[in-house]
């Protein structure tokens, strides 16, 4: 019924109306998309599209994040209004600006936010001279923010941050987490003097269900299986994976593997439940990282509701001042990855 639904939206609006939606989404849903990526894919495909009306099933830092590239008179629809991100909304904008106030008493602090950031995280990132970055592109963009000021700040994920310091080659003594704790009161500005990367404590509560000790033990048991993840992973993780990247890498990781391999998928399980189907010729298994519950919250139902209410009142705003720095800090972002 909800698929009907929104096949005759689709057919109403024509041109007018592109769907996007993220890797992570359902089959339910992706099958009515007319673009399917990852962040960066998605980010890069807004200033290209034409549409009027153009509806982000993901979750609401990337619907910002398209508001934010869109032409102005290009509206932008998030099907449900509380898909959130539980790794973005563990650094707060007013907690960022604290540290950062803090941390450029002493260096020219340069922070690079992982897009799966707020608008007010993307804004302070234009406003120090920063940018973001996608787990695509994330090694490129830390060597630019590196040749821009003394120290990078890496947020939200922490893991990220790690994974792509030890692919630049930074020492593990040149990195370090942060304090963030009493609103950025207990952080050292002597214990940090010699870092060349901090990273903010944050997760993604979805990757952080992948243990070492399970590949250890995959590895150990089928010596033939490959385990491809996803650097949101832990670096003890990532270290003992044949492959990590962006779910485009691993898409293709999975593509070009022979007939009959074993690959374990440590990403959400809706895309590695795709991957299944679209390989019957393959064994592909879960490593395990589950499925995120706020990517969940876009069903066909919300989807045909949100196609029949264009409105207005509806659309994704963002504060125009923060949108303007953060546009800097996205097309900074877009402009050194192409
Ligand atoms: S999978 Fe992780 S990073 Fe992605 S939206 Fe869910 S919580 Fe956020």
């Amino acid at each position: 019924m909800h698929s009907k639904k929104i096949q005759d939206s689709k057919q109403r609006l024509g041109k007018d109306l592109a769907i996007l939606a993220h890797h992570y989404q359902s089959d339910a849903i992706v099958k009515h998309a007319d673009l399917i990526g990852d962040s960066l894919q998605l980010a890069a495909a807004i200033p290209k599209l034409k549409a009027k009306y153009i509806v982000f099933c993901g979750v609401n830092f990337m619907a910002e994040t398209a508001a934010v590239l869109a032409a102005p008179h290009q509206k932008i629809f998030l099907p449900h209004p509380d898909a959130t991100c539980v790794m973005a909304d563990m650094a707060p904008a007013s907690l960022v600006k604290n540290i950062l106030e803090k941390l450029g008493q002493r260096k020219k602090i340069i922070p690079l936010a992982y897009v799966n950031s707020s608008v007010g995280v993307k804004a302070l990132c234009g406003q120090y001279h920063g940018s973001v970055c996608t787990s695509s592109n994330a090694s490129k963009m830390l060597e630019w923010a590196l040749n821009q000021g003394d120290q990078v700040l890496f947020l939200p994920d922490k893991n990220l941050g790690e994974n792509m310091a030890r692919l630049s080659g930074i020492s593990s003594e040149k990195v370090q987490v942060i304090d963030i704790r009493q609103r950025g009161n207990n952080l050292s500005l002597e214990k940090h003097s010699d870092h060349k990367m901090l990273l903010w404590p944050g997760v993604c509560a979805v990757h952080f269900r992948l243990k070492p000790e399970k590949v250890y033990r995959i590895l150990n048991d089928n010596p033939q299986a490959m385990v491809v993840v996803h650097p949101e992973s832990h670096p003890d993780v990532v270290n003992l994976a044949h492959e990590s990247g962006s779910t485009s890498k691993i898409i293709s990781f999975v593509s070009k593997a022979a007939p009959g391999s074993t690959i374990y998928v440590g990403t959400e399980d809706s895309l590695v439940l795709r991957l299944q189907k679209e390989h019957p010729d393959k064994n592909i298994l879960p490593l395990g990282a589950g499925y995120c519950s706020n990517m969940a919250k876009t069903t066909p139902e919300f989807l045909a509701e949100t196609l029949e209410n264009l409105d207005k009142d509806n659309m994704v705003k963002v504060n125009e001042d923060l949108a303007g720095l953060a546009r800097t800090a996205v097309e900074t972002m877009l402009k050194v990855s192409s």
